[in-house]
Parts: C-alpha cells; structure tokens; sequence
C-alpha cells in the first residue's frame, strides 16, 4: 500500500526559522478514520512550523466550515470552524518511550533519525475540537436560520407547561413548579 506523502513535512531539509504550510481538507480526507458526525466538510489548516535550533514549534490555525446535525431539531446546520492549536516536537533518542512518559499533550517526540513527520493525524483531531460540543442551531433559542421550524413547534408544546401563563416567571423555575406539582 502506498503511503500518502499529503501530510509528510520533510524538515531536515528546512532552514530555521518560520514555513508555512496550507492544507484544504475534505470529507474524503477522513475516509481512513472511523465514521464523522459530520459532513460538507470544507476546511482550511494553515500551519505555521517554526523550526528553532532543539526544537519545533507548530501552529495549526483551522478555518473554513462543515455540516453537523442540529441536536435539537435535526436539520443541518452548518459549522465555521475557527480555532488554533500548538504542537511542540522534540527530538530524542527514544521517542516512544518520551511519548510514553510526556503528560503535556502538547509536546510530542520524534526520532534523532526521523526526517520527516505526519501532520495528518493533528489536523483530523484538531478540526474534531473545533466542532462545538453542544451543536444546535442556536445556544439560547431555537431561532437558528438552519432550525427545523417544524421540530421547532413540536419540541416548543412539549418544554412549555400549559399550567405556567405568566410571562414574568423566570423560566429556569418552571421545571421546579413541575416537580412541586407532583408532591
Ligand atoms: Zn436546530
């Protein structure tokens, strides 16, 4: 099997100081891992490699967007993507053994030998933590453009207690007068 050189940065061959690198990443990118929950995936990863004399430093800013199911109301809804990450690479003598040990999840090892790496793996776990971990259509209400209007009434009957007619009560209490309701 062939091995995609994509993602391969050859940096013995680089001077010191700053390179950058762009990646356009999409779905097809993914096929080798396991299933997303998402799709449409059109991101951009600028990757900034400062190359000091020890040691490297590497920032991955991810931009671009993608497509998530709205947890709420299950349409889809479309993601920016807008974050940056930091990777630090050593180099050393027994890199899996320093892996091993090293608890900063920043920091990461290669060999004395090594004259390349594979950025592949970052960018697929750094463009999974750019996807917020609550994916609705709007935090607060759901009045997102991309909200199911539909779902939106259906799940607005069932939330709303037909008891509760004022409209000056704080709706944090409402779930409480509900269970008071049971005593
Ligand atoms: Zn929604």
């Amino acid at each position: 099997m062939s091995r995609s050189r994509e993602f391969e940065i050859a940096f013995v061959g680089l001077k010191a100081g700053i390179h950058e690198f762009m990646y356009r990443i999409d779905d097809s990118f993914f096929e080798k891992y396991s299933e997303q929950d998402f799709t449409n995936c059109q991101a951009e990863v600028k990757l900034t490699l400062d190359k000091k004399s020890s040691y490297m430093f590497l920032k991955f800013e991810i931009g671009g967007k993608l497509e998530v199911i709205c947890d709420r109301c299950n349409s889809r809804l479309p993601i920016e993507l807008w974050d940056e990450f930091g990777i630090t690479l050593k180099i050393s003598e027994n890199p899996e053994l320093m892996n091993e040990q090293e608890n900063d999840a920043d920091v990461y090892y290669i060999g004395k030998g090594d004259s390349y790496f594979d950025v592949a793996d970052w960018i697929y776990e750094f463009i999974n933590l750019s996807i917020p971990m609550q994916k609705v259509c709007s935090y607060e209400n759901m009045d997102g453009p991309y909200c199911d209007a539909k779902a939106r009434e259906i799940l607005k009957q069932m939330t709303v207690h037909p008891s509760v007619n004022s409209k000056t009560k704080n709706p944090i209490w409402k779930g409480l007068e509900n269970f008071k309701n049971f005593d």
